[in-house]
């Protein structure tokens, strides 16, 4: 067939000059593995009945296309106008400029990360935060892991592992994915014993179901939900009595923990993780990527005796921190000692505490060009007002005023079409559907440019 004579041999197309420059960006076996994959395609549409000459032309543009989309990382950085500061989907917490520069030093160099600089002997991991930790929660001792679950898992199997741990019915959370308290229990080797009901438990109940067997008390933050009406729990520092007088630990897992009081930004208060130190808890657990803004992690502080035993547990081996985490908290928990430059230093807090006004001016300003790149796509965008979230279980009924841009097309499948034309961007952007919209909440954009760049340009 004279369309198929007419592709071109694979000799013929690396030593050509498309060719060439393929394999310059690519590499050979890149360009070699493309181009085959296409011939073959190519012929068979051919031998299909396709017009061959349009193929044999489009061949060295289709083969650059197949790299240039392998070549696309599907990790690469998005906008996140969900309005969710804290999206757990995306990533969580985005660094700040220390733990950025503290992370690309350890990456890049040799660190003395279980090594004594003035010794010369070895010394431990997590020496580099436990000083920091203790510091700003007043807690004795403390111990770093993978995540706040690793931080549970382990806790509850070093003091509980074949023994008993009572919990609130009301507190047996459900995060999301595959966390689940109970099966946590489970995992841990614990075994649970159920207090109260679902809306109300009383000191009573704790009292009753302690015993020979019991391992800890355990109080978890219900971060995602919140039971409003005829409620009743224990508060922290009356179970912290309650477990003393039995001789048993309490560990109360806040989940989100804020380092922080959050009213000095405007925020809702969240319990602070000094503030469950100072209630008695024996233990604490708390995550490094929600709103204390750094890297994925689990914190435990709390008694001394007690995180020397997690310590000791083997499990501690499987859930430890690399040296990439470790530079990168400890540099964002050092700006915490600096509490008046915090908001302006870590941007989890930086973009909590923007206000509305000032989002709403920003959303005017970029309203028009926005709309402007949009209307050859026939969307249109305009300003509105909106509803930020924090995220990550943290104050989850509680909304931020913000603002934003409402996307519109025609057809009432237009919101997803919209949402889909933006996530095939090189630069994706996301938002969240609302009233038959699409809303780019402006919350988490600091740089005009950002989004302009993201948009197709005029
Ligand atoms: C988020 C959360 C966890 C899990 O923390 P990760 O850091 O995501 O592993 C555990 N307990 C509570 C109460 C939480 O809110």
């Amino acid at each position: 067939m004279k369309a198929l004579r007419a592709l071109p041999s694979v000799d013929q197309f690396l030593l050509s000059e498309p060719g060439r420059a393929l394999i310059a960006q690519h590499g050979r076996t890149e360009v070699l593995a493309a181009l085959r994959a296409r011939l073959d395609e190519t012929r068979r549409a051919i031998r299909a009945g396709e017009a061959g000459d349009g193929l044999a032309a489009g061949l060295a543009g289709q083969v650059a296309a197949d790299l240039a989309a392998r070549a696309h990382s599907r990790l690469r950085p998005i906008l996140n106008l969900t309005g969710t500061v804290l999206h757990t989907n995306l990533g969580r917490a985005i660094l700040a400029e220390a733990a950025i520069e503290a992370a690309t030093a350890a990456m890049a160099a040799p660190l003395a990360l279980e090594f004594d600089l003035e010794s010369g002997g070895r010394g431990q991991r997590d020496d580099h935060l436990r000083g920091l930790l203790c510091e700003l929660t007043g807690a004795e001792d403390a111990t770093i892991v993978n995540n706040n679950a690793a931080a549970v898992l382990i806790a509850l199997n070093t003091l509980g592992a074949g023994r008993e741990a009572i919990v609130s019915r009301g507190e047996l959370i459900e995060i999301g994915g595959a966390f689940r308290m109970p099966d946590i229990m489970t995992r841990a080797g614990v075994r649970l014993v159920e207090v109260g009901t679902t809306n109300r438990t009383h000191p009573h109940d704790y009292e009753a179901a302690l015993g020979p067997d019991t391992g800890l008390i355990l109080k978890v933050h219900t971060s995602n939900y919140r039971i409003e009406g005829f409620t009743a729990e224990v508060p922290a520092p009356r179970l912290a009595a309650i477990a003393r007088s039995a001789g048993v630990p309490l560990l109360n897992d806040l989940g989100s923990g804020s380092l922080a009081d959050l009213s000095a930004f405007g925020l809702r208060r969240e319990p602070t993780v000094a503030e469950a130190v100072a209630e008695g808890a024996e233990l604490v657990s708390f995550s490094g990527d929600k709103l204390l803004g750094g890297p994925q992690a689990g914190f435990l502080v709390g008694r001394r005796d007690l995180i020397a035993a997690i310590n000791r547990n083997p499990l501690k081996r499987a859930v430890r921190l690399d040296k990439i985490r470790i530079a990168a908290l400890e540099a964002t928990l050092r700006l915490y000692r600096d509490p008046d430059r915090l908001a302006e230093r870590l941007p989890t807090l930086r973009l909590l505490a923007r206000q509305q006004a000032e989002i709403a001016a920003q959303a005017a300003r970029l309203a028009p060009e926005v709309h402007r790149r949009l209307a050859p796509f026939s969307f249109a965008a305009e300003p509105c007002a909106c509803a930020s979230q924090i995220g990550s279980g943290a104050l989850p009924v509680d909304t931020i005023p913000s603002a934003g841009l409402r996307l519109t097309g025609h057809g009432g499948n237009a919101p997803d079409r919209i949402a889909a034309w933006l996530r095939a961007l090189p630069r994706p952007i996301v938002g969240h559907i609302r009233d038959g919209a699409l809303i780019l909440d402006m919350r988490c954009l600091e740089r005009d440019a950002d989004l302009l760049d993201a948009l197709p340009a005029p």
